[in-house]
């Protein structure tokens, strides 16, 4: 499987291991939902790809979301990467590489050449996936196109210090309310749960004016998901307007909003109160109106990805809007990397970029694919 031969990288001669068995034509950067969904796909359209994934595991953020079933599924579509992950262990032809990171990408006539490094990291938590395979040493791929699917990070709720994250105790992102239902209920006696939705998203200060898509959709089947594991408790949900995901949500939304208090407002300031968390907000008369909860729950919205200036720069891409991106020749993306959305948007968009990738091999433009070798 694996040979050794020497290489003239950077004018400098170095001895490179490669892996043999690595033809790959397609190079996916990122082993969440949409890298997984678009080796899928190519593998069904009979074309081989090997993923690229910084992290120990496969599956991206998605692989933490929890059910947010009650007697019904709640469509969230968190099980979707479980259904992705087991398929793509049945997947012979679907290589992946953990632990891994694309740092320089050369134009091989209409295709790439990638370095690739290892990470220094913790052990992969889901040893059972046949498919992931730790780099040794550096790699260099020859491949006919790249699929950027690197995804997004989340909104760092400091930087709305005024809504208290980080500084006043009961203020929690959606995110860690999730891991701490997870584990079978609200934290300690709360009970009175306030949602302060579009945190670091539609906001004119931060410069973020886009709307995050999902955050809506995952505050409130949290806040039913709270209700139903803490009958007794009680939910506000602040908010400038709720997105709309289909009929079938519009029918849940009306239900919800007859069990919760809908707040059209976003409170400008949380602060410590007397028994708990001090929400500060404008009332339908425009004064400022107080009041207190036991959680106040953060909906923090999708940034760019971290890699996206760096991808950007490898690959000679234009920038997108507001920092998400862009695709370039041979180079597709997919998933949130190139905007929110999702975990169905996000396959969705995966297979789009797959068929553009499968498409652009076949232009007869595109080298043949394969592994650097000496
Ligand atoms: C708070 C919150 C709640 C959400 N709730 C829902 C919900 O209820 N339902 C829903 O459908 N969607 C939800 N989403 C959206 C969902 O998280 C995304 O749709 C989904 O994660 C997108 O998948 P992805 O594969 O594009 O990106 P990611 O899940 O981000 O995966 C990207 C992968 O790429 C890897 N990576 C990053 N950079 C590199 C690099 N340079 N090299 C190699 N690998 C790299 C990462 O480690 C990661 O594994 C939510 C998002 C947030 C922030
Ligand atoms: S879609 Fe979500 S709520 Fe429905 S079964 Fe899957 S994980 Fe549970
Ligand atoms: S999805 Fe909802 S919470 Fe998220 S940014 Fe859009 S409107 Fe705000």
């Amino acid at each position: 499987m694996h040979n050794r031969g020497p290489r003239r990288v950077g004018g400098c001669l170095e001895e490179i291991i490669f892996l043999s068995a690595l033809d790959k034509p397609v190079l996916i950067i990122g082993g969440g939902v949409a890298g997984l969904a678009a080796a899928l796909e190519l593998d069904r359209r009979g074309l081989a790809s090997l993923v690229v994934e910084k992290g120990p595991n496969l599956g991206g953020q998605a692989r933490g979301f929890c059910c947010k079933a009650l007697e019904v599924c709640a469509r969230c579509g968190a099980c979707r990467v479980g259904d992705l992950l087991q398929q793509a262990a049945q997947r012979p032809a679907l290589g992946a590489l953990t632990q891994a990171l694309a740092v320089a990408a050369q134009r091989q006539g209409a295709g790439w050449e990638v370095t690739l490094i290892p990470q220094e990291g913790p052990k992969p938590t889901s040893p059972a996936l046949a498919l992931e395979r730790p780099l040794g040493e550096r790699l260099l791929v020859q491949t006919g196109a790249v699929i950027l699917a690197v995804g997004h990070q989340v909104f760092d709720a400091r930087k709305k210090s005024r809504l208290g994250y980080g500084r006043v105790p009961g203020v929690m992102t959606a995110g860690e309310l999730e891991e701490t239902l997870a584990k079978g209920g609200l934290p300690g006696q709360a009970r009175r749960l306030a949602f302060v939705q579009c945190v670091g998203s539609r906001d004119q200060a931060l410069g973020r004016l886009y709307c995050s898509r999902v955050c809506c959709g995952f505050a409130l089947r949290l806040a039913r998901l709270a209700r139903y594991l803490e009958p007794g408790s009680e939910v506000t949900f602040f908010h400038m307007d709720v997105q709309d995901y289909g009929q079938a949500w519009r029918a849940e939304l009306a239900e919800m909003r007859a069990g919760m208090r809908f707040i059209r407002a976003i409170p400008g300031e949380v602060r410590p109160g007397a028994g708990g968390p001090l929400a500060v907000f404008a009332g339908p008369d425009g004064q400022p109106q107080e009041e207190e909860f036991d959680l106040v729950v953060l909906a923090t919205g999708l940034e760019p990805p971290v890699a996206a200036p760096a991808l950007s720069e490898m690959f000679g891409l234009t920038p997108g809007a507001e920092g998400f991106l862009t695709g370039g020749q041979g180079v597709l993306v997919a998933g949130s990397a190139g905007g929110p959305r999702s975990i169905a948007e996000s396959i969705e968009s995966a297979a789009q970029a797959a068929a553009s990738a499968a498409e652009h091999l076949v232009s007869g433009q595109a080298p043949s694919p394969e592994v650097a070798h000496a």
